[in-house]
């Protein structure tokens, strides 16, 4: 065995671990879970686990259901709000086939895809995410836990214990914190995670919404990242914030010199350019539910038009200006995706755009601070001649359906899952009279 699995194996014995979670994610990003005993671990290191993959999401025909979990040895952690006698560990885990290969379906392998292809132009791709949730009395509503806003620090935020205990725990886990705060919804939150490489990020997005889920479960109440489940409240975002590093570890976003002013290099603008070019075939993998359209609409501070800028943060692109002179903190924002997307894909396809936009040598448009503001309609953009993002996800699914960086991306097999799935979803929910209806027309018509 190599050193991390000899860790792991001496850690296993030393804390008293006795079942081992192996942890991966489906095309949709739903944690898939199944328990292995420390006695299995030896051998799950060399030839991996053999499960039946036939009901995952986006993972098999029937003809080809047996598939390999490989646990990634540097994952290991103990979950820390199980018992600590008889511990639970958790490791995250590569998808092969029996016959050793990547699985297609994998979508931490797509992503590692992408990584890889961006290490060969000598970059590594820096994320910093913001996921936002709700809590809510349980699953059954919206009942909120209190009527705080952004930042509240008082008795209304009754929920700072939550999100203490929440921060500590992801702490445990060896997720560094950078801020967590109210948001400006009725019990909406946000915990920011401090910026790493995206595969190590994907992995830690995923801890992350397990980790509030249980920790509001340990308390009595729900957690959900659901884009935008009250219609008079803001929905819950992903911001992710990314630059890229060179091998030497500079930033490669960062130019003092500028003229614009934005101390942005030529590199940076065109991968600003290759995210708004693509926009429109991506979103359906950042946004892929019904309900994700429903926060993308104007008067709130989720994105509807495809341009850039650093105050309005109505824009699908934000520069932030906290420390305009600082290297280290020169980046880029996106603000559609919401946290109902699957990491590693939503990671995956902003890098991907990103990439093609540098190697097109994309030209920014001008930023649109003054010209696109805030609660402006999808209408009103265009006829300035500022594109929009999909308006549904019958729209999304269709730009994404007939992308070629997308299929080139995700993978036949994932491109060919998604538009599938979606387009059912999206006739589904097309089927459906909705109460809204019955009160415009019912009386009327
Ligand atoms: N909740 C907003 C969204 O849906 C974002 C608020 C913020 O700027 O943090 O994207
Ligand atoms: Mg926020
Ligand atoms: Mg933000």
């Amino acid at each position: 065995a190599n050193p991390e699995q000899d860790f792991v194996l001496k850690t296993v014995e030393s804390r008293d671990v006795h079942f081992v979670r192996f942890w991966f994610t489906d095309v949709l990003g739903n944690m898939k879970s199944f328990a292995v005993v420390p006695g299995e671990l030896e051998s799950a290191f060399e030839e991996g686990m053999g499960f039946d993959a036939s009901c995952i999401e986006g993972f098999s025909a029937a003809q080809e259901s047996d598939m390999l979990a490989f646990p990634d040895p540097s994952t290991f952690e103990i979950l820390p709000w199980r018992p600590q006698a008889n511990a639970v560990a958790r490791m995250i885990c590569d998808i092969r086939t029996p016959e050793g290969e990547p699985y297609a379906g994998d979508s931490r392998h797509v992503l590692e895809r992408v990584v890889r292809r961006a290490a060969e132009d000598g970059y590594s791709f820096i994320v910093g995410p913001e996921l936002e949730y709700f809590y809510f009395k349980d699953a059954e509503g919206t009942d909120v836990l209190d009527h705080g806003s952004y930042f509240d620090l008082t008795s209304l935020d009754s929920a700072s214990d939550l999100r203490r205990d929440t921060v500590l725990t992801l702490e445990k886990m060896g997720i560094p914190v950078e801020y967590s705060h109210h948001e400006k919804g009725p019990s909406q939150h946000e915990i920011d995670l401090r910026y790493a490489d995206a595969l190590s990020m994907a992995d830690a997005v995923m801890t992350y919404k397990q980790v509030v889920k249980e920790i509001a479960m340990k308390h009595g109440v729900y957690a959900s990242f659901m884009p935008k489940p009250m219609a008079d409240a803001p929905g819950n975002g992903m911001h992710v914030h990314q630059s890229l590093m060179d091998r030497s570890g500079n930033n490669v976003f960062f130019d003092p010199d500028d003229p614009s002013g934005y101390n942005l290099s030529a590199t940076a603008k065109s991968y600003i350019a290759g995210l708004l070019k693509y926009a429109p075939e991506y979103t359906l993998v950042t946004n892929q539910y019904v309900n994700s359209y429903k926060r993308l609409q104007p008067g709130g501070e989720a994105p509807t038009c495809i341009s850039w800028g650093a105050r309005n943060r109505s824009t699908l692109v934000r520069i932030p200006g906290y420390r305009p002179n600082s290297e280290s903190a020169c980046r880029v924002e996106l603000r559609s995706p919401d946290p109902a997307a699957n990491p590693y894909l939503a990671f995956a396809v902003m890098l991907a755009a990103g990439l093609a936009g540098i190697e097109e040598g994309l030209e920014l448009m001008p930023p649109a601070d003054e010209a696109a503001p805030i609660g402006c309609t999808r209408y009103e953009h265009r006829a300035r001649g500022i594109e929009t993002l999909p308006e549904s996800l019958g729209e999304a699914v269709e730009r994404f359906a007939e992308s070629k960086l997308m299929r080139e991306t995700l993978g036949e097999h994932i491109h060919d899952y998604l538009v599938r799935t979606k387009r059912e979803e999206w006739e589904a929910y097309q089927g459906i009279v909705t109460a809204w209806e019955l009160e415009r027309n019912l009386a009327v018509l």
